[in-house]
């Protein structure tokens, strides 16, 4: 029931968006790799990839990630355990609340255009701790910097546009906020929204369940 409603919640904000690397039939798409590694995660049959003193040796030279994941910082979420990958093969953006400024957006141009990942992964979570600072925020001011991610929060469209009536519903607010990085990015000039517009790079929202470490993909 749950798993349904997130992705209704999902359909409510963000259209459907499918693109590079679905036809490759002799190996998974960078999607895939992620989708089997949750799979190996949620179902306790985890390989642990690419964690041995042989990667290691293998990426003395470069790297080559496959995804770049833009995470709320918060530890339930790493993503290289709940996607069951290793070293070298996810390039990972973490804030609290998965908030995206410039400094965000030239970390993940550098994966997208130096280290050519085709997929990025805008990556919220139930219970997120800086959507409920934010849903409470008309309570309470933050006299520090949180507050910088509480007034971010606040100012993405996307939560404004949440009805009155749903804004105390925080999977909804999460909803919100991770359509606004989902449109953020595809949007960014100059060098993503060029990338999504030729179907070179693939942007996907995404919410990790806490309850069962599932992760749904839109
Ligand atoms: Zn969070």
């Amino acid at each position: 029931m749950k798993y349904l409603s997130i992705l209704l919640l999902f359909s409510l904000f963000l259209s459907c968006n499918s693109t590079a690397n679905e036809n490759n039939t002799d190996q998974l798409s960078p999607l895939e790799k992620l989708k089997a590694g949750n799979e190996n995660f949620t179902s306790g049959h985890l390989i642990h990839p690419n964690q041995t003193p042989v990667r290691i040796n293998e990426l003395k030279g470069g790297q080559h990630p496959f995804a770049v994941i833009v995470s709320c910082s918060d530890s339930r979420l790493s993503p290289e355990l709940i996607f069951d990958q290793g070293l070298g093969d996810l390039f990972s953006i973490r804030t609290a609340g998965n908030v995206i400024g410039d400094l965000e957006l030239g970390s993940i141009e550098y994966a997208v255009e130096h280290l050519h990942c085709k997929l990025v992964v805008v990556l919220g979570h139930e219970n997120c701790g800086a959507i409920q600072a934010y849903a409470a925020s008309t309570e309470k001011k933050h006299n520090d910097h949180i507050q910088n991610i509480i007034d971010y929060i606040a100012d993405e469209e996307e939560e404004k546009n949440v009805p009155d009536s749903l804004k105390s519903n925080i999977d909804f607010l999460v909803m919100a906020n991770i359509a606004h990085g989902v449109n953020v990015l595809k949007e960014s000039e100059p060098v993503l929204k060029s990338l999504v517009d030729k179907n070179e790079l693939t942007i996907v929202g995404a919410y990790y369940d806490l309850d069962n470490g599932h992760v749904i993909f839109k």
